[in-house]
C-alpha cells in the first residue's frame, strides 16, 4: 500500500516528520508531494523546491526510512483537475492523508481513499511559527530536524528570510 502526503514544507519540520513515521508503520511507500513548487524568496514561501527537496531526503536519511519519494507539484489553481495534475506527477498511491477539507474532497470524489493525519503539538510544529522564529533570531533550530537546519544555513536561509522582511536593509 502507498501513501501521499502533501504539503508546502516552508520548511519540513518535526510535526511533519512525526506524520511520515506514523504513515511509514503503515505503509509499504510514503510519497511526499512538495507542493506549491514554483515558489520560493517570499515570507510564505521562503525555499526552493530544490532547497526543500534537499532538507526533507536529509531529515529521513538521518532516521533511516528509505522508503519515501518526493516529488516537487506546482499549482495549477484549478481545483477540479488537481487530482489528475497530481497522479500525472507521482507513483501510483491508494491513501491520501490530509487535514485539508478541500484536498480531502478533491481525492474523496476521485475514489481514494482519505486519512487523517494526526497533528503533533501544532501550536509549536508549524511552518509559520518556524519561520517567525527565524525572523525574530528566536530558537527555530529545535522546531527542525537536523537534516532541515544544516539545510538552511548552508543556503543562508534564515539570513534570506530577514532580508526579504526588510530587516538587513
Ligand atoms: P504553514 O504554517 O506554512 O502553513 P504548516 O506547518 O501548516 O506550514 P504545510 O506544509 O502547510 O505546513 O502543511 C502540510 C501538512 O502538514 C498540513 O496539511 C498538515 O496536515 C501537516 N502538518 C502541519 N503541521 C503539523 C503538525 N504539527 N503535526 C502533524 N501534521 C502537521
Ligand atoms: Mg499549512
Amino acid at each position: 500500500m502507498s501513501a501521499l502526503i502533501i504539503g508546502r514544507f516552508q520548511p519540513f519540520h518535526k510535526g511533519h516528520l512525526s506524520v511520515i513515521k506514523m504513515v511509514a508503520q503503515k505503509s509499504d511507500s510514503i510519497i511526499i508531494g512538495i507542493g506549491s513548487a514554483q515558489l520560493s524568496h517570499t515570507f510564505e514561501n521562503p525555499f526552493t523546491a530544490g532547497e526543500r527537496h534537499l532538507m526533507i531526503s536529509r531529515a529521513l536519511r538521518y532516521e533511516g526510512i528509505d522508503n519515501c519519494y518526493l516529488v516537487p507539484i506546482v499549482d495549477i489553481n484549478q481545483y477540479s483537475l488537481w487530482v489528475a495534475h497530481v497522479e500525472s506527477m507521482v507513483p501510483p498511491f491508494d491513501t491520501v492523508y490530509s487535514n485539508n477539507p478541500l484536498t480531502r474532497r478533491l481525492f474523496e470524489e476521485a475514489g481514494y481513499e482519505v486519512d487523517i493525519a494526526p497533528m503533533f503539538d501544532r501550536h509549536i510544529y508549524s511552518g509559520t511559527e518556524v519561520r517567525t522564529r527565524m525572523l525574530n533570531n528566536g530558537d527555530w533550530q529545535s522546531l527542525v530536524p537536523k537534516g532541515v537546519a544544516e539545510t538552511i544555513y548552508e543556503v543562508k536561509g534564515d539570513e534570506r528570510l530577514r532580508q526579504l522582511m526588510g530587516d538587513s536593509q
